[in-house]
């Protein structure tokens, strides 16, 4: 058993030790070097573990197409998450009237419209894309970007941007299944090499309302998705730090991405919550580095 360092208040104590900085809005946070430093030594750990994968490197900024976004079934799907880009591109009248609406305290956004881009909800969106066409051989893509989810808590692990890095293979519906649970063991034995108290689940995306109830039953049917578990802020309710997902050929279909045979092309991720496994870290080993396993520093190169 690990024991679990912190007091009753786990992020509150992250906040006081000054590892992360609160804004004005709920899941907004600054980090700090001490956090990022973690964050990159995590980072490299996956890289050299994942270097088999002979994966290419793509850094997508945190913006992708709106086109490409109603592409995919976010919106159906969760609604409640989505971020959007607006801006101004009014006549200098209408300028005029941005200002004094803001001036007076008034909603000054109506006055916005939308961009061609939208905050990106999952690290892998902006891929698919890319891969439309015939697809040859298979494909593995190492892919690290800024997600956004609206879903403003309390809950310091909850954030509304943070950092995924991926693994994303596509090809046949062989090689993706087999990515997935090549990842689902090795995400496990990952975090476990680093003394986190982890465990692995059958889990299901939060699709939105009574219609999502069939889809995250189905998902669970089809045996879909897994999370890697850690108390964090609570020893009740873990935090999901790592995801391994097979999509099928969702993208394939959404993206065009096609096999030779025609077929649309598999797709599966796995996922790490780099600022959510920085607190599992942190909360299992304590708030100084100075205090945390040497295999463990030695490891995250610290
Ligand atoms: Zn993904």
């Amino acid at each position: 058993m690990c024991e679990l360092h912190g007091g009753e208040d786990f992020g509150q104590d992250v906040l006081d030790a000054g590892l992360l900085v609160r804004s004005s809005v709920r899941g907004v946070v600054a980090r700090s070097g001490t956090f990022e430093g973690v964050v990159e030594g995590f980072e490299a750990y996956v890289t050299r573990h994942g270097a088999d994968q002979q994966a290419e490197v793509l850094r997508f900024p945190p913006l992708f197409p709106r086109a490409d976004y109603g592409r995919v079934n976010h919106i159906h799907n969760f609604p409640d998450l989505l971020g959007s880009v607006h801006t101004f591109l009014g006549s200098e009248r209408d300028h005029r009237k941005l200002v004094l609406e803001f001036e007076d305290g008034q909603d000054w956004t109506r006055g916005l419209v939308s961009a061609e881009t939208m905050l990106i909800p999952a690290a892998c969106y902006p891929l698919y894309p890319l891969l439309e066409g015939e697809l040859t051989g298979t494909r593995c893509v190492d892919l690290r970007s800024w997600v956004f989810r609206h879903e403003p808590s309390d809950d310091l692990p909850r954030m509304q941007c943070f950092r995924q890095r991926e693994y994303v293979r596509v090809g046949t519906a062989d090689q993706a299944w087999a990515h997935r649970e090549l990842w689902r063991e090795r995400a496990l034995e990952l975090l476990l090499n680093l003394g986190l108290p982890a465990v692995s689940q059958p889990a299901n995306d939060p699709f939105f309302g009574r219609g999502g109830r069939l889809a995250k039953a189905t998902q669970r049917e089809q045996d879909l998705k897994y999370e890697v578990l850690v108390p964090v802020t609570s020893t009740d309710k873990p935090t999901a730090i790592s995801s391994q997902n097979c999509h099928l050929d969702a993208f394939g279909t959404a993206f065009g991405i096609r096999l030779p045979d025609g077929s649309p092309a598999h797709t599966a991720c796995v996922g790490f919550g780099l600022e959510r496994i920085a607190l599992a870290l942190f909360k299992t080993h304590g708030l100084r580095l100075e205090d945390w396993p040497t295999s463990v520093r030695a490891e995250l190169g610290l």
